[in-house]
């Protein structure tokens, strides 16, 4: 059985017990023994970031761009074999995950570019003879927590722009899916990183992360994953004095109009709710529907949805790969059960025998329901969308909006009209127009607002909002 360790101050070391990592696809496949560290481990990782830290931020933008840019270059020669892993270990199609792990090499790129774009300005004094510079500086010791539906991703989209501005690194993936995590750490050590640089410590998340959420040497914490744990980890950094930043969960509406081209519609509706089994948080999981479509757009679901392959994650053709593990599956029937309960009426949502043992799941459709059923509300975080029936326009951009959430909302229209009010009133980080709710680009930014986020958005240029801090030096002459 294959080992992996962790990475503390450029060394490879055992943690406190060891964790399986198992293909969703293949319960029999175990991927390798992952290590898992304890609270003492990760307060040394931390602590190896902080000494590292006062050589790093002081490093050249040509250093940092020259070590990103060489992991970008890495990542993107092994996409092909990184993202079997990554399929393997969390389940997306092959095709996705190669896409998943050529994203992460694209990030690494930007934000090597990144690193000489800081900048800053000199502004003119409002007093005689001053001159008044604003610059940007590392924040210091950041701790990363990422989920499990993106295991390359995420960690990258975080780890790039912390190095990038000069700040070293404690990372910690998620449970159940660590090993391209793993991979991307060995890359980043590989490339040259420093000791103490970037550290990678597994584990759970009442163990490993608690201990990063609540070390007075983490200067920062960048949080992806759901409402409940973000509300838990914000609300310590917050009493702690840290700077921090929560991506969670969503409930992203796709509005379809009467006048949508319907093929366009029902395309966006089933990769947008169903590819990547579902499991994103840019997911569309309410199609809200005007009624002269209604029933066109519903045959049109039925028929794409009778034509998708769900299977093996490896396997050519399979177009939805399973669930990740056990509990999100029994969540996701959970969810169905409750849908019927309240009087929706499910289409799909069986579970599906293959050849291998695997958490296998239909996708699933639920037709008669309203704004307020907990279908409607809750993220399920499965391929289970539901559909709620409209007049109008005006309709559906206000239930569109009638969520906690708001992180991705999408409309199918060939109205320009429509589409317009809908970009500016759609109460959500993220607008598409006619495109799958997820789906994004690499380098502009990525969030949501309202339930969804808290702080400055990640990606892109404003990465630096939450990855450096803001200097405001006076100068003056000296002379009077
Ligand atoms: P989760 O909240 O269960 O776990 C996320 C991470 O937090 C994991 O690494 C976990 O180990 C860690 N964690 C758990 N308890 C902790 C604690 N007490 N202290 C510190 N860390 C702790 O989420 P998940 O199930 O891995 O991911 C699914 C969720 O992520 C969904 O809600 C989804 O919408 C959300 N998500 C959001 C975005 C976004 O950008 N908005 C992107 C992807 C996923």
């Amino acid at each position: 059985m294959s080992q992996f360790a962790n990475y503390i101050d450029g060394q490879w070391v055992e943690g406190a017990s060891v964790s399986r990592n198992v293909n969703p696809s293949n319960l029999d496949d175990v991927i390798g023994e992952f290590a898992q560290a304890d609270a003492e481990q990760t307060q040394r990782a931390i602590s190896a970031a902080r000494k590292a830290f006062a050589r790093w931020s002081l490093s050249t933008p040509q250093q940092r761009f020259d070590l990103l840019d060489q992991v970008g270059s890495a990542i993107l020669a092994r996409k092909a074999e990184l993202g079997r892993l990554l399929a393997r270990e969390e389940g997306k199609t092959l095709p996705e995950a190669i896409g998943e792990v050529g994203r992460a090499g694209q990030i690494f790129k930007f934000f090597a570019g990144e690193a000489l774009r800081v900048g800053g300005e000199i502004v003119p004094s409002v007093r005689p003879g001053m001159t008044v510079e604003v610059t940007r500086e590392p924040l210091g010791v950041i701790g990363l927590i990422t989920p499990w539906n993106f295991p390359i991703a995420i960690p990258a989209w975080k780890i790039a722009p912390a190095l990038a501005f000069g700040n070293t690194v404690v990372v910690k993936p998620a449970d159940l899916v660590p090993a391209s995590t793993w991979e991307l750490v060995k890359i980043i050590a590989e490339a040259g990183a420093p000791a103490g640089v970037i550290n990678l410590v597994m584990g759970r998340g009442a163990v490993v992360g608690e201990a990063l959420v609540s070390s007075p040497d983490v200067d920062a914490v960048s949080f992806t994953g759901s409402v409940a744990t973000g509300h838990a980890i914000g609300a310590k950094c917050f009493a702690s004095g840290k700077k921090f930043q929560l991506e969670m969960g969503g409930k992203n509406p796709m509005v379809v109009l009467d006048d949508a081209d319907l093929d366009v519609a029902v395309e966006a509706c089933i990769n947008g709710a169903f590819y990547s089994t579902g499991q994103r948080c840019t997911a569309s999981s309410r199609f809200i529907v005007t009624e002269g479509i209604y029933d066109r757009f519903i045959d049109g679901m039925k028929t794409r949805m009778r034509a998708l392959k769900v299977g093996d994650a490896l396997a050519d053709g399979t177009h939805i790969g399973p669930v990740v593990d056990d509990k999100q599956l029994q969540q996701d029937e959970r969810y169905l059960a409750i849908a019927r309960e309240e009087g929706g009426t499910v289409f799909g949502g069986e579970r599906v025998e293959r050849d291998t043992r695997g958490y296998f799941l239909a996708p699933a459709l639920v037709t008669d329901t309203t704004p307020v059923m907990r279908i409607n509300r809750e993220e399920v975080f499965g391929p289970v969308a539901s559909v709620i029936k409209v007049k109008d326009y005006n309709e559906a951009l206000a239930v569109a909006n009638d969520t906690e959430f708001g992180l991705s909302a999408g409309i199918c229209t060939t109205s320009l009209k429509y589409s317009n009010h809908f970009r500016r009133h759609a109460q959500a980080g993220m607008v598409m127009v006619n495109t799958p709710t997820a789906g994004v680009d690499y380098h502009v930014p990525f969030g949501g607002r309202k339930g969804s986020s808290y702080g400055p958005r990640e990606q892109g240029s404003y990465a630096r909002e939450f990855y450096t801090t803001v200097k405001t030096a006076y100068v003056s002459p000296g002379v009077v």
